[in-house]
């Protein structure tokens, strides 16, 4: 468990504000129109884009704009107690705010009567699976050449107790000192507008004005490893 936050130190010893090591790669999966991977220390995931393509089944086509349909999915070895298989309410709820962290960028309009699908797997989790999924679907995006008007950038900042934290691990996640843990993912555009924005526990305006600036900060970083992976697939 991790410590109590007076000098709070971090379990695995990173700064307050420092993310784990990050690896980031597209083109991993080939008959995927777009594809990538995204691993933040012990968190990995990897997301396939097919489309945009013609909807089906078709009382589910929009005239007016295409579709983004995502499907998260923990598989089952990703954590030491199996995960059993098929949709569960969380991975329901997490397919779901992925697609609303991404559609803000997309130009759906571009698509009517046409779905983009994003498959989102995760091969192993330490917490803050939602924001890998979406870092490596917002990569995958680009990597398929789907017309988008940014990247999407998503990380968990974290209030352990009184301390805010950046990119929680599962250990700091069960935290229960204090006021306990609260998770706080969201997503944002590297130019800072908050497209996804999830709050587990209590938190005050001020504090969260601080987890925003925190989370701004780690985006860029991650930004800058996503723009990296990209350019690497297509020079
Ligand atoms: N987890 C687990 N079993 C489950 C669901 C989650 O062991 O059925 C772990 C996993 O490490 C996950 C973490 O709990 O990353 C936190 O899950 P949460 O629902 O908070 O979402 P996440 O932080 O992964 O986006």
């Amino acid at each position: 468990m991790a410590k109590k936050t007076e000098n709070f130190e971090r379990p695995d010893g990173r700064k307050l504000n420092e993310l784990r090591p990050i690896k980031a790669r597209v083109g991993v999966i080939p008959n995927a129109d777009g594809s990538a991977i995204y691993q933040s220390g012990d968190t990995i995931a990897i997301a396939a884009v097919y489309g945009p393509k013609k909807m089906h089944p078709q009382h589910q086509q929009d005239p007016a704009k295409g579709v983004l349909r995502c499907s998260y999915n923990m598989m089952t070895f990703s954590v030491s107690d199996r995960i059993k298989p098929g949709t569960s309410r969380r991975s329901t709820e997490i397919s779901k705010i992925t697609e609303w962290a991404l559609e803000p960028v997309l130009m759906l309009d571009k698509f009517p009567g046409q779905v983009i699908d994003i498959f989102i797997h995760i091969i192993q989790a330490d917490a803050g699976t939602r924001c890998a999924g979406i870092n490596a679907a917002s990569m995958a995006l680009a990597h398929a050449g789907v017309p988008m008007k940014n990247l999407v950038c998503s990380v968990s900042v974290g209030k352990l107790d009184k301390t805010l934290v950046v990119d929680l691990t599962k250990e700091e996640e069960d935290f229960e000192e204090g006021e306990g843990p609260t998770d706080i993912p969201v997503s944002m555009t590297p130019d800072g507008k908050i497209t996804h924005l999830q709050l587990d526990g209590k938190i005050g305006p001020e504090q969260l004005k601080e987890v925003l600036d925190i989370g701004k900060k780690a985006i860029e970083e991650i930004y800058e490893i996503q723009k990296k992976a990209l350019k690497e697939a297509f020079n």
